[in-house]
């Protein structure tokens, strides 16, 4: 066994000691069930860790995680994880939160082949060719990158709002907010972004669903 993989289990062990030593009923508690308010849609990126970033406990974040943070309405592992957070959970917040320096962000700004990637990526080139405009205007790279990061969650954003999901919480009266971050790999800050929405008003109408 290779050193960082006994490290792990070790870890665990360790981790399971700390909380018991600070509440003997933390896995009693847990077991009980969940009721987590938020529901965090990420990148699968090793550096952005949902529970770590925002200081979540264990049952506070119920948590989907994908290259680029896509919301992709024909994905049944995202709807699956969105139905169940919103409709038997009960979550009171979405959060996309995407993160500068994204690789599958990068990759669609570019034309190299990866592999079945390839195809996942497609989606984030159809935003960028959404938003080719503005982006191509911008002629710092590094800077028409970081655009494009905050772009494509605002896209995601939409996507979830747009939804059958969410636009069916909304018509209910369910109370949800949905909102896009941007996480800063060099500060390890959130940005709110400013995409807020608990209702459909902002979508264009040929989205907005009648149930
Ligand atoms: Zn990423």
């Amino acid at each position: 066994m290779s050193d960082f993989y006994k490290k792990i289990l070790e870890n665990n062990k360790k981790w399971v000691e700390e909380k018991l030593q600070i509440n003997p009923d933390f896995f009693n508690n847990l077991a009980a069930g969940q009721t987590p308010p938020l529901l965090w849609i990420g990148c699968s990126d090793s550096r952005v860790p949902a529970n770590e970033i925002i200081g979540a406990e264990p049952g506070e974040v119920f948590v989907h995680r994908n290259i680029a943070n896509m919301v992709v309405h024909s994905d049944m592992n995202m709807l699956s994880v969105l139905d169940y957070a919103v409709n038997v959970l009960k979550v009171k917040h979405v959060i996309v939160c995407g993160h500068y320096g994204c690789g599958g962000v990068k990759a669609a700004m570019g034309n190299s082949s990866i592999g079945i990637i390839d195809n996942w990526i497609r989606h984030i080139k159809n935003e960028y060719r959404l938003h080719q405009n503005e982006l191509n205007a911008i002629t710092d790279e590094k800077e028409r990158f970081n655009r494009f990061v905050e772009l494509n969650v605002k896209e995601q954003v939409f996507n979830l709002a747009k939804t059958s999901i969410v636009q069916n919480a909304w018509k209910v009266g369910q109370e949800l907010s949905i909102h896009g971050w941007v996480y800063g790999l060099n500060s390890g800050y959130v940005t709110d972004l400013g995409y807020n929405f608990s209702c459909d008003k902002d979508l264009d109408s040929v989205f907005q669903l009648e149930f």
